[in-house]
């Protein structure tokens, strides 16, 4: 059988970060992808369902309530990542759940992690945006911020030269957004890295002190490869699937795989301003839009930041109003009022925030993943928090807040964070701090998955930082 230093599952920031570093350390390395290599020519400007569907892995909840996806391809979530990329505030590092158990090993402060996102800025080249890089709507949203005395900042992303063509999460059809293949990748493939793609991992299997790793090439043939070491890098839905899907080769499997699922918080609303305020034109510019406010940070630990995209994703949101009641989601009466309102008068956000991870991933008996996210007390609690919070920015300028979901949590959500978690307690983190899975010998998790909690902002560069430093722990 063929073999390896180091098998690395999954080539998104948990594993192409990885990739490079152990390949620079001189370990033979090699990286299995379920999804393809691209090139520009692989991202149509297109929001079709059969474009989307080449692009991303979606599951819906068992209780149909919320609906999870992340970018499949070689360099995973970047390829279509809004890439806003920031770090997370201190006090993410510090968070203590219902339980009042600190969910960040205490040695993974953010002054840890300062050096490791420093990597990921460097290597990807992160900057500040200009303010002519900041769509209409973000500027819009900065305005009524400013209404009530609030400030916001400029988001930090991998984009140069950007043409504003508002399609960043279709993938950058003129090269503008860096993704991993620009950077990473190739400088692990130069090194000598293999990346194979279109090989999907099944399952894993125990052999001495390494590990078999059971695939299907892009024929759909079985295939096998040994690793004496072997990282789980395949997102936090994915990671912990192959693991279920595993436990026959394992014994031992700590029983929390699969469980604290975090949604990082997410909560999308809709604001729709009034006449007398510019037009917000949320279908131009980049995705995500350009700013983001701190601004609630300190009393409620939330971010904000406005979003921008087409009109339908709009009006699949099962949106209402405060003073209407419920909408009928996709209702003829809510498609119009998408029509005659989005381009002008309404302007899409999404609040940030730390929570309990409350969900989990399983497998069913076919070994086919399966999630939950229920609408517990306390995350209910939170979304009214929330609420309260976008109320009060849309009070300031007359403009109306529009929630979405409300009783039932019905929610589309691309963070998911923290089913095999790193911590200090054996029996709550799977992972210890450097991402070691517990009972297990030779096995890392290194990706979204290993994250223990939501991250405060968009969470790419603190799964690519986290994995640069369990990747210096590697290499030490
Ligand atoms: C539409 C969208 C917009 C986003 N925008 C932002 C943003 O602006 N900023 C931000 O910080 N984050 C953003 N995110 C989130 C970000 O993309 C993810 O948090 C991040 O990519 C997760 O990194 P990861 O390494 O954990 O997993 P991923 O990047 O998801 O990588 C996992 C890889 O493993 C592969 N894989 C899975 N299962 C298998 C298997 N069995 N065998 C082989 N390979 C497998 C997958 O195909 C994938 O390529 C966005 C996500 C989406 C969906
Ligand atoms: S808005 Fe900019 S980064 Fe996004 S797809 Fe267009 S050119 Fe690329």
């Amino acid at each position: 059988m063929e073999g390896f230093d180091v098998v690395i599952v999954g080539s998104g920031f948990g594993g192409s970060i990885p990739a490079l570093r152990l390949t620079q350390a001189g370990r033979k390395v090699l990286v299995l992808e379920q999804g393809p290599r691209t090139t520009p020519a692989s991202f149509p400007q297109d929001w079709s369902f059969r474009a989307q569907a080449r692009l991303f892995t979606t599951y819906t909840s068992k209780d149909y309530h919320v609906i999870l996806r992340y970018g499949r391809g070689l360099g995973g979530g970047s390829l279509t990542y809004a890439a806003a990329m920031l770090r997370a505030p201190s006090e993410v590092f510090e968070y203590k759940d219902g339980n009042d158990y600190r969910v960040w090993p205490a040695g993974v402060t953010r002054a840890v992690m300062d050096p490791f996102y420093a990597k990921v800025e460097e290597t990807m080249t992160v900057e500040r945006a200009t303010w002519s890089d900041v769509p209409r709507c973000g500027g819009v949203f900065g305005m009524m911020l400013d209404k009530m005395g609030k400030t916001a900042d400029r988001t930090m992303y991998p984009i140069h030269d950007c043409r504003q063509c508002g399609f960043c999460m279709c993938g950058c059809p003129f090269g503008k957004k860096q993704h991993l293949g620009h950077n990473y990748i190739p400088q692990a493939e130069a090194l000598g890295a293999e990346f194979r793609t279109e090989c999907k991992v099944d399952h894993v299997e125990k052999d001495g002190d390494g590990w078999i790793v059971r695939y299907a090439d892009v024929h759909g043939h079985a295939r096998a490869v040994h690793g004496d070491k072997l990282i789980l890098a395949a997102g936090a839905l994915e990671t912990p699937a192959v693991l279920l899907r595993s436990k026959a080769w394992m014994t031992d499997l700590h029983p929390q795989v699969g469980r604290n699922l975090n949604n990082n918080g997410d909560v999308a609303f809709l604001f729709r301003v009034p006449p007398t305020m510019p037009k917000t034109y949320p279908y131009m510019g980049r995705n995500n839009a350009g700013i983001i406010t701190y601004a609630f940070w300190a009393e409620h630990r939330i971010t904000i930041h406005p979003g921008a995209g087409p009109p339908a994703l709009v009006a699949a949101m099962d949106v209402y109003s405060e003073q209407d009641g419920p909408k009928v989601p996709l209702g003829v009466a809510f498609k119009h009022f998408v029509r005659d309102q989005y381009a002008q008068h309404l302007l899409p956000a999404l609040a940030i925030g730390l929570v309990d991870g409350e969900g989990t991933v399983t497998v069913n008996d076919a070994g086919l993943l399966e999630f939950d996210l229920p609408l517990t007390d306390r995350l209910k609690a939170y979304i009214d928090r929330v609420a309260g919070v976008g109320r009060s920015i849309a009070e300031a300028s007359g403009a109306e807040l529009l929630r979405t979901g409300g009783d039932t949590f019905e929610h589309g959500d691309a963070h998911p964070l923290g089913t095999c978690r790193i911590g200090d307690d054996d029996g709550r983190a799977p992972c210890d701090m450097n991402g070691a899975l517990r009972g297990q010998t030779n096995l890392y998790v290194t990706d979204g998955a290993s994250v223990p909690g939501g991250t405060g902002v968009n969470p790419s560069l603190t799964i690519g930082a986290n994995a640069e430093r369990i990747a210096a722990f590697l290499t030490a």
